[in-house]
């Protein structure tokens, strides 16, 4: 391809990324918004593979080939609860990529400079490339650990940590200085690998540092570390694409952190420097909540939704686990047809990843109409008859509001318990992910299904009157 015919190709692809973001951004465009995404990004591939830039195709052919049926294998074999470590493991892949050109591109014996100001620019691009790329890698291996359950979700927090990320930094700083003013690579590569060594660390431990009901924010913020090792990659490589990718993923990787920080009332800077969703616990925490939890069936659910005139329908990590969300959709179409009205209510954090309730109640034909925003049905509870708490935990806990010390303290939650009665199916009167007991299941107007919620509701849909 003639260097005229691959930028136009990445003016193409850039603009199908944006269409794609857009697209994205609604439930009703983002098939759409996917299919820009990757057309997109076959373009990108096809017109950087035949570009200028490869002189041979002995090494990657295959390695295309390789990744290929790697990437189609994992998307098809994913379950929707394995979605956000898949997520996690494929932010580390850009890390480790960066991480890797970056040192490929030092050692590159072909390099060439017209100016010792130009080499200081490629040497300070490879640096801060290895540096984002090191902490992406390790970052997103320790929340992959954590989303998986192999590594304790609760955050571990070493004495003076910010000061020990201080002064990792201002040592990753002086080494840059060295390195810029090293003389030949057998000088700077090992100045490179220092800092590679301590940016892993710094990853690591800032991930380690974060814990339960803030990973969200680690995901969204890992997202956007990938999109900046991406950039980076873009700059060492002088591919225009890559930039312009790395920045758009960046950008609102950066965005989505914003705002899942402000859904969870924390302070951005507070979380990524660690120490909250780990609180010492109150004294009333620490006792466990008071009181006994009384048991439904599934009939007598079936009984009370017939009954009633506004449902609302709260679906968190359970449901995405038990995959109930086919057989939800069909109960809500069978109570609409009654004339009953109901809604979902979807908490910002949700399940394992953003837009995680979504893209379930999308995938199971829910009207995208009766999918609601916390902020947009939270005052609706106290008119509401039956709420359906389908396998959600933290985000219907009213500790949230009124334990200040709990570790979720602040966190807006769904307030479910101003509703008639509240139904929670789940399992057993286990936590959720942030390890926080959850005093809803005790009130008064509270009434636990146990079961899988995918037994329960299949159980719900056969009592209901046709
Ligand atoms: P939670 O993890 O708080 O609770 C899920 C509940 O589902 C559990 O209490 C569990 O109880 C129940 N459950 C599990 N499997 C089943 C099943 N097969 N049938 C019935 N119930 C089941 O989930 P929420 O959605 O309420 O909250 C999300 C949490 O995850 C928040 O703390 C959030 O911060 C965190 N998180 C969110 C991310 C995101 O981006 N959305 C990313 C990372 C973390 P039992 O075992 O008794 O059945």
């Amino acid at each position: 391809m003639n260097p005229g015919l691959t930028t136009v190709s990445y003016i193409g692809a850039a603009i199908l990324f944006i269409l794609s973001l857009s697209g994205l951004s609604r439930q009703d465009t983002a098939r759409r918004g996917n299919l820009y995404g990757t057309i997109g990004m076959a373009l990108a591939v096809l017109a950087t593979v035949t570009g200028a830039g490869v002189s041979s195709y002995g090494l990657l052919v295959p390695a295309v080939l390789v990744g290929s049926v790697l990437g189609w294998t994992l998307a098809v074999r994913v379950e929707m609860t394995g979605m956000p470590e898949l997520v996690a493991v494929l932010h580390s892949f850009v890390g480790l990529a960066a991480t890797l050109v970056g040192i490929a591109s030092y050692l590159d014996p072909n390099a060439h400079f017209a100016s010792p100001a130009e080499r200081s620019i490629h040497e300070v691009e490879i640096f801060l490339g290895v540096f984002i790329g090191a902490v992406t890698f390790t970052g997103s291996l320790i929340a992959f650990g954590k989303l998986r359950g192999s590594i304790s979700g609760k955050s571990v927090l070493l004495p003076a940590r910010h000061l020990l990320n201080l002064a990792a930094l201002l040592v990753c700083v002086v080494l840059g200085g060295l390195f810029l003013g090293s003389d030949n690579m057998a000088q700077g590569l090992p100045l490179l690998l220092a800092m590679t060594a301590i940016a892993a660390a710094i990853g690591i431990h800032l991930v380690l540092a974060i814990g339960g009901a803030d990973m969200p924010v680690v995901v969204s913020m890992l997202n956007s570390y990938s999109g900046w090792a991406a950039a980076a990659t873009g700059f060492m490589l002088s591919n225009d694409l890559l930039i312009v990718t790395g920045a758009l993923v960046g950008s609102s990787g950066a965005i989505l952190s914003y705002i899942m920080c402000r859904a969870m009332n924390r302070k951005f800077i507070a979380v990524i420097l660690g120490g909250f969703g780990n609180a010492p616990a109150s004294s009333a925490a620490a006792a466990g909540p008071q009181g006994e939890a009384v048991a439904i069936t599934a009939d007598e659910t079936a009984q009370a939704l017939a009954d009633a005139r506004e449902v609302i329908i709260v679906p968190g990590y359970g449901m995405a686990v038990a995959q109930a969300q086919g057989v939800i959709s069909e109960i809500t179409k069978r109570l609409r047809a009654k004339g009953v009205k109901v809604r979902f209510a979807i908490h910002p954090v949700a399940g394992r990843l953003p837009g995680h309730m979504n893209v379930l109640l999308a995938e199971a034909k829910v009207p995208y109409d009766i999918v609601l925003e916390m902020d947009e049905i939270n005052e609706d509870f106290p008119d509401t008859d039956v709420v359906l708490v389908v396998g959600a935990n933290d985000i219907v806990n009213p500790s949230a509001q009124d334990d200040p010390g709990s570790p979720i303290a602040g966190m807006p939650v769904l307030e479910v318990w101003k509703a008639r009665t509240v139904v929670v199916f789940k399992r057993s009167m286990a936590t959720g992910y942030a390890g926080v007991d959850n005093p809803l299941f005790f009130k008064e107007n509270s009434r636990m299904l146990f079961g899988d919620a995918k037994k329960s509701v299949d159980a719900i849909l056969a009592h209901l009157p046709g």
